[in-house]
């Protein structure tokens, strides 16, 4: 976990224990709320183009809506480089 996943985790705990205060001023029962599970977490990214995942491959590059690993690249290069002879 790096520090930026570490202080979402502690924001969440503390969002959590704010509403159930606010709540119990209210009288109302506490909402159950819990911090993500890390192997809950999503799995590191596969290539959108082959399905191969990161321990499959040497890399997978994540883009915003898209992942491609290496050997997608290299073949990409390979149809770019046919497409210009
Ligand atoms: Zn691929």
């Amino acid at each position: 976990m790096n520090d930026s996943e570490a202080e979402y985790q502690k924001a969440q705990i503390e969002l959590g224990q704010a509403i159930n205060s606010l709540r119990a001023l209210a009288g109302k029962e506490p909402i159950p709320f819990s911090v993500p599970d890390p192997s809950q977490m999503p799995e590191p990214p596969i290539c959108s183009f082959c399905g191969k995942g990161s321990n499959q491959v040497k890399r997978v590059i994540a883009g915003h809506s898209a992942n491609i690993c290496n050997e997608c690249v290299l073949l990409a290069v390979d149809i770019l480089e046919l497409d210009q002879n």
